[in-house]
């Protein structure tokens, strides 16, 4: 029989998709990892599901126990439903910036969210400080800790980057993919160059961002404007991230990811999030500097519909300066 084993076993193994126009304009293969069609619709299902089987196998999650996690919206949903397959309580502390359908979504999870206003990372008060501290003062819980939990980054060393690895069957030029954690992009980075020293592995930046200047000169230094783009981009290089085999890395504005999201949707037929336009937009932009002939892989986080009454709603984005074209 060809079953999967609820939630859990239904994580990974997501098709591998050919942007059709994208490749013909550009001459090279672009393809995008259909993470959007993971079960709890992110790329964030896989850090999800072996942040918590590892709390489990070291015995500190047990039967009835709580999983607190801050997060922009994505790795909480994963994580969300995960505990209700599995029986836990989950707790989310996600900032108040986030888009309500990623918070309304949580609280039909059955999660307890609290939102909480974004300060920056060294304040006592950001998100995952709060988390943090929520997780330690209860018996049988743990803080999932995504950024600094190297859980995340073995979830696609040992899923994302060896399905990419057997999809292509080896012929891939290009691994382009923007980080939140650090988690898709270090662990398929690290797999992939195992295989093959050469295959470039690059990261996307959005602006706003410290990884861009990390990436390109070694110290982290954030470059230009707030980004409207949801789950990546970092003011700090987290233990995921630390240490990537990474070649390079791209900064992309916001009006090219936006673009590259309303073409997916009116070229391709994908109708999918903000950091996915970051990605193809750079994936793009690869092309064209390796020039024809390539293959170029990159990720498709997550799906629009988190993103309605932001990135598809018009009159929002001409209030960031913002086209759909
Ligand atoms: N895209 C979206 C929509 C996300 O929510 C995230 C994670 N916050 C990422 C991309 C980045 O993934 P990672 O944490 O593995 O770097």
């Amino acid at each position: 029989m060809e079953v999967s084993d609820g939630f859990a076993g239904t994580i990974g193994n997501t098709p591998l998709i050919r942007l059709q126009r994208l490749s013909e304009e550009s001459g090279c293969d672009i393809l995008g990892k259909a993470e959007f069609m993971n079960p709890g619709g992110s790329v964030k299902d896989r850090a999800a599901l072996y942040i918590v089987l590892d709390a489990e196998r070291r015995g500190a999650l047990r039967p009835g126990g709580t999983v607190v996690e801050g997060t922009a919206g994505n790795t909480g949903i994963g994580l969300a439903h995960i505990c209700n397959a599995r029986g836990y309580r989950c707790i989310i502390v996600i900032p108040e910036t986030q888009t309500q359908e990623k918070i309304d979504l949580l609280r039909t999870l059955g999660a307890e969210v609290h939102t909480v206003p974004a300060v920056p990372y060294r304040d006592p008060n950001n998100y995952q400080k709060i988390a943090s501290r929520m997780a330690s003062d209860l018996d049988n819980a743990i803080w999932a800790n995504q950024f600094d939990n190297l859980a995340n980054r073995q979830a696609h060393y040992e899923t994302t980057g060896p399905e990419i690895w057997t999809q292509t069957e080896g012929r891939i030029d290009a691994f382009v993919a923007a980080t939140g954690t650090g988690g898709t992009l270090a662990g398929v980075a690290r797999y992939l160059k195992e295989q093959r020293e050469d295959i470039r592995c690059v990261l996307a930046d959005p602006t706003g961002s410290a990884l861009y200047r990390y990436v390109t000169t070694g110290q982290p230094e954030v470059v230009g404007g707030n980004s409207i783009t949801e789950g990546i981009g970092s003011s700090r290089v987290t233990a995921n991230l630390e240490g990537s085999p990474l070649d390079d890395a791209l900064m992309i504005e916001d009006q090219q990811a936006v673009t590259l999201v309303y073409r997916l949707l009116h070229e391709e037929g994908l109708f999918l999030g903000s950091s996915t336009g970051i990605n193809v937009a750079a994936a793009m932009q690869l092309a064209k500097r390796l020039g024809p002939g390539h293959t170029i892989v990159t990720v498709l986080c997550d799906g629009g519909a988190r993103y309605y009454s932001r990135l598809f709603n018009l009159e929002w984005l001409a209030s960031k300066g913002l086209s759909a074209s």
